[in-house]
């Protein structure tokens, strides 16, 4: 199949990486989660000390961290400025800041010229709040992956426990998620929507292959296969 790019937006616990993940495998495509990217720069911007109202230190800090998302074996890794951050990034103390990070105009206009840059050359399956509306409106392919809230949190939390991390409960992460869902849905710049063209997947009474396999789908109708 010849190369184009894929993009995947939704709300937070939605299944994007696991299904964005998938399909790039599946299609021999590179998967890049932009949330990481955000995540990172929130980790650094804590390990600095730098105020979280302070926009001018924070975009600074942003234009001057080199982050590399790389293929590992139980997925993507993720580095700042060389230092791998794949499991810090997913601390509560980074997610419950990385929404206040990433509504500073400043801190998406470097990452999103990163994301263009590594989209480039096609062949990439991106995921994130604003893939199809800013970041790649060209995509070939454009999907906004939803679920209710309590079955998102559902989820999260036995994607929590499995990892061994039992601290929150299943009821503080649903007023997280839906914290987060609200801050990204109002926030000025580029917040989540459903970008134009993008195909509504509702993945609340799907299964992880059966959603997989609808993306796929749409990919081969791009690709002029058919069903
Ligand atoms: O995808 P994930 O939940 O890891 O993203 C963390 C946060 O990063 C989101 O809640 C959102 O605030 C921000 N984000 C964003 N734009 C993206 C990807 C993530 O604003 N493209």
């Amino acid at each position: 199949m010849k190369k184009f790019n894929i993009a995947i937006d939704g709300p937070a616990g939605a299944g994007k990486s696991t299904i964005a993940r998938l399909v790039a495998d599946n299609l021999g495509f590179i998967y890049v989660d932009t949330g990481a990217m955000y995540r990172a720069v929130t980790w650094k911007i804590i390990q600095s000390g730098i105020r979280l109202d302070d926009e001018q230190e924070m975009i600074e800090l942003a234009k001057q961290s080199e982050i590399r998302l790389l293929p590992g074996e139980q997925g993507q890794l993720v580095f700042i400025d060389g230092k791998d951050v794949t499991s810090d990034i997913r601390s509560a103390e980074v997610t419950g800041n990385v929404s206040q990070v990433a509504q500073v105009a400043g801190i998406r206009k470097v990452l999103v010229a990163k994301q263009k840059e590594m989209a480039a050359s096609k062949g990439v399956v991106m995921d994130g709040r604003d893939i199809g509306s800013t970041v790649l409106p060209d995509a070939e392919v454009k999907v906004f992956l939803t679920a209710s809230v309590s079955i998102r949190a559902e989820r999260r939390f036995k994607e929590l426990k499995d990892a061994g991390r039992t601290g929150i409960s299943l009821e503080q992460l649903e007023r997280d998620i839906a914290a987060r869902d609200k801050m990204d849905q109002e926030r000025e710049t580029s917040p989540l929507v459903r970008a134009e063209g993008a195909v509504l997947l509702d993945t609340t009474e799907m299964t992880i292959p059966e959603v997989v396999e609808s993306i796929l789908s749409l990919c081969r109708e791009h690709a002029g296969g058919g069903k």
